[in-house]
């Protein structure tokens, strides 16, 4: 049995109270669900300003409202200390999502963005260890490696980060390792490559490229692609980042605390290559898409050029194994937005 199964067993026969920060957004709102599935006790904490009640309302629909009596959804600002507190108050572990999660828009306003990256990641910190929080997991993002060319990329690399999206989430990361060597706080940083799934939002001038293709793509429209389109990422499905946090909440290696860990799945495609992919996923889900072609336009400010993960660590201490490829997961998202974007 994998470890990954182990400790959802556990947790079936053993509920927990959870924390989900950011938990209306696209990662949170899959990250609830999950647990929900799994019989947990889970507190979100969103203040909506760009996940939306509709996710969370779909997690109750999906998961059934036996199950979902064990919700509770505060919506609220992590920039509040005293919401951060009451909220970890009698919690198990807590899953930290929330955050500015832009980098165009980190670059047009850096201090917004300090304020919920830095300030309200350190509130959940701090309110996490005075109430003895098991484990804090927390997102983190491949932005904290930059621009350096090396790869793949491994965590004991210096990051040089081209955004203050990038700086900030490495600031957080410094943060939770003093946490760890100073308090004996038990934070677990997990690097999100470019994920990518259900309730991704397809809207909005900062959309992430998965969604905001295929939801043009289904309406018939070209989709954008800055610069050549080659540059690279690593694209993973969000039920490998689901499994990843459960796992690292549950560790039981005590090596893992204060650390980061790398969650992609250790393969990296061109943006080329990965339109290529939605279109044969689309063909796959019975969808005639013939028509369009990207358009190119200059590179943006502040995006990385290459990128792909090296998850021997997050292999070797956690456990973690994706289960679920860029193809796979690619047709499950088309299939999602197909019955969604009405
Ligand atoms: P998202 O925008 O869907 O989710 C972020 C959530 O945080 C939203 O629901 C938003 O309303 C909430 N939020 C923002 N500021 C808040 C505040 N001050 N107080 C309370 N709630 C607040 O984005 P996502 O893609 O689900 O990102 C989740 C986390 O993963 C973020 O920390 C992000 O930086 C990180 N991450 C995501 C990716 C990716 O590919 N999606 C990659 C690397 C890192």
């Amino acid at each position: 049995m994998s470890r990954y199964q182990e400790i959802k067993e556990k947790l079936l026969s053993t509920p927990r109270t959870w924390l989900v920060t950011g938990g209306a957004g696209f990662i949170g709102s899959n990250l609830v669900k999950s647990l929900l599935q799994l019989g947990q006790y889970v507190r979100v904490l969103d203040d909506l300003s760009t996940g939306y009640w509709e996710n969370v309302a779909q997690v109750i629909k999906e998961t059934g409202h036996q199950k979902t009596e064990n919700l509770t959804f505060r919506n609220g600002d992590i920039y509040s200390l005293e919401t951060c507190s009451s909220l970890c108050e009698g919690v198990d572990y807590v899953l930290h999502q929330a955050a500015q999660v832009s980098v165009p828009l980190s670059m047009e306003d850096p201090l917004l963005n300090n304020r919920t990256n830095v300030d309200g990641f350190l509130n959940m910190l701090a309110a996490a260890r005075n109430s003895g929080v098991k484990t804090f997991v927390f997102a983190s993002s491949c932005a904290v490696y930059g621009n350096d060319p090396e790869l793949p990329k491994t965590e004991d690399m210096k990051g040089f980060p081209v955004s203050p999206y990038g700086l900030t989430k490495l600031m957080a990361e410094q943060y939770a390792a003093l946490y760890h060597s100073i308090y004996g706080s038990r934070p677990i940083g997990l690097r999100y490559f470019n994920v990518f799934g259900p309730r991704q939002d397809p809207g909005g001038a900062y959309a992430a490229v998965i969604p905001r293709w295929i939801s043009m793509l289904l309406s018939g429209r070209s989709p954008v692609i800055y610069g050549d389109g080659e540059q690279t990422r690593d694209f993973c499905h969000i039920d490998n980042v689901v499994q990843a946090n459960i796992l690292a909440a549950c560790t039981v290696n005590e090596e893992a605390f204060g650390q980061v860990f790398n969650v992609g799945c250790g393969r990296s495609t061109s943006l080329n290559e990965l339109f290529g992919l939605i279109l044969d996923s689309m063909r796959r889900t019975g969808l005639d898409v013939n028509g369009p072609r990207p358009i190119h336009e200059a590179p943006r400010e502040g995006d990385i050029i290459h990128s792909k993960a090296d998850i021997t660590k997050a292999r070797t201490f956690l456990g973690y194994e994706p289960q679920v490829s860029v193809s796979q997961g690619l047709e499950r998202s088309i299939r999602w937005y197909l019955d969604n974007l009405k």
